[in-house]
């Protein structure tokens, strides 16, 4: 018997309709479990619960929030290889890879149970005689919140603990190729002591209870991981209404390879940046841009590393790379393959679709040498499939990896304090990476991009508060 993953409103389990088979891309004959969607009244009941708790929630101690989350983050923490292995199962990516998620969601909760602690107001004299000014933040209200599938634990736990803390109560909406993860997470969450209503998850397509989230008149804000495509749709959306918004979007994330480098440590920056998670991380690096003094080296010793990677089921313990997520993702994967074939690059390595035993949906790492125009080197694929391109020096180097719409992150490995610093001033994003995988970051910082990346605030660490705040100026005359 395989369980049916269920809705979470108002305090209320709830199945939903139009049952559906959870599937595991590693295994298409072993479904995951099944799950039920909501339609766009249900939807607007668990806003409607949000709003009911939130004045309770907002009223509670710090201490008691506090506590709320620390007991949400210790369950995740303890039950982290159980969490593991089903966000493997559902999402594809390897078993360690999915135990180092379920833990770091586990600590974003006990940051933020520290963070329900510590917030912060000041006090100032104001520029009247006999005034005193009071700098607070308020909760901003109801929260939804949009996560995509690529981190169905980690995404949510970034998005609903910072929430939480503030005294704001949510909806949830996680991606419809991850209702386990989100079950999972909401069952957690639904013991550890809120007010009924003030978390609610609500599973099903964008189109209907994404549309319905938005389109409620309880919402105060929304946070929204995703595709470029559906973030700025939300934006108009949002602009519309006078909602506060905060999105994460994509990125063509360079990692730049000078001559200087020590060469080991930046094909391993490549191959983790590049593949691992099977590519599908908004911080992966897609463009691979190298000094040309070494770029035939570099090249020759990233196939070799790519090479001996194992591509397998997320669960085995061999397994370095696991299958793509979903058939879409899959499907868009291998038509991006075949754009860079028609368009002139030349593909080095892999690109092929693997049977490594169980039906599901394997691909092998592609790395294609790219020219700057290329569609393939412009835009996110999302998936194991890197460029690789020639660059004249550090300036020309660091000229290609701004040539971008994006501005998640960038890498640069080298041994140049010169270059480090300058690379560090002057890549056009939100997190600058030296001698590092561009994507791996930590909990307890800000998250988030410049240019077609992101909108909005900062996620993550202290930066929080932005979005998840409203400052109060009060004047007080003595
Ligand atoms: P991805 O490529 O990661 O699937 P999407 O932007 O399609 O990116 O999906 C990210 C999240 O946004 C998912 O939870 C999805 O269901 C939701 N979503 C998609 N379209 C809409 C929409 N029109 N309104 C609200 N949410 C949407």
């Amino acid at each position: 018997m395989i369980e049916t993953f269920q809705n979470y409103i108002a305090g209320e389990w709830v199945v939903g309709s139009n049952i559906t088979i959870d599937e595991n891309p590693s295994d298409l004959d072993s479904p995951v479990g099944k799950f039920g969607v909501v339609d766009a009244q249900r939807t607007l009941d668990a806003v409607g619960a949000a709003q009911k708790a939130q004045p309770t929630w907002a009223a509670t101690t710090p201490q008691r929030r506090a506590d709320v989350l620390d007991a949400i983050g210790s369950e995740i923490l303890a039950r982290k290889a159980e969490l593991g292995r089903l966000l493997a199962m559902e999402e594809g990516k390897s078993l360690s890879e999915s135990i180092g998620e379920a833990a770091r969601a586990g600590q974003i909760f006990k940051f933020f149970a520290g963070e329900a602690l510590r917030i912060p107001g000041e006090w100032l004299a104001s520029t009247r005689p006999g005034v005193g000014i009071e700098i607070t933040r308020e909760p901003v209200g109801v929260v939804g919140i949009i996560a995509p599938w690529n981190f169905p634990l980690a995404i949510p736990a970034w998005k609903i603990a910072p929430a939480l803390a503030y005294g704001n109560t949510v909806v949830f909406k996680p991606a419809e190729t991850v209702p386990g993860c989100a079950w999972a997470l909401a069952q957690i969450i639904s013991r550890a002591g809120l007010p009924q209503g003030a978390f609610n998850l609500v599973i099903g397509s964008g189109r209907t209870v994404g549309q319905a989230i938005l389109d409620a008149p309880g919402l105060d804000a929304l946070s929204f991981t995703g595709s470029v495509a559906t973030g700025n749709q939300l934006l108009r959306s949002a602009a519309q209404r006078g909602l506060k918004i905060q999105l994460e979007m994509g990125g063509k994330n360079p990692l730049i390879v000078l001559a200087d480098a020590d060469l080991d440590n930046a094909v391993q920056c490549a191959v983790n940046g590049a593949y691992f998670s099977t590519g599908q991380r908004c911080t992966a690096s897609s463009r691979l841009i190298v000094e040309s003094a070494v770029h035939d080296e570099f090249v020759e010793r990233l196939q070799q590393k790519l090479a001996s990677l194992k591509v397998g089921p997320a669960l085995a313990e061999d397994t370095d790379i696991g299958p793509v997520a979903s058939q879409q993702q899959f499907e868009q994967d291998l038509a991006y393959i075949q754009i860079g074939k028609d368009e002139g690059a030349t593909l080095l390595w892999g690109g092929e679709q693997l049977d490594p035993g169980p039906r599901g949906y394997y691909l092998q790492p592609a790395l294609f040498a790219a020219e700057p125009g290329h569609r393939i080197a412009t835009e996110e694929i999302f998936g194991p499939v890197a460029c690789v391109m020639p660059a004249d020096g550090y300036d020309h180097a660091l000229a290609l990896a701004n040539d971008t719409e994006f501005g998640l992150c960038a890498g640069i490995c080298t041994t140049s304090l010169k270059h480090a610093t300058h690379f560090k001033r002057h890549a056009q994003v939100g997190m600058a990476m030296v001698n590092l995988p561009t994507a791996g970051v930590d909990p307890h910082v800000a998250f988030g991009g410049r240019k077609g990346s992101s909108y909005g605030a900062r996620e993550q660490g202290r930066y929080a508060a932005e979005f998840y705040t409203t400052v109060k100026t009060a004047y007080t005359a003595a």
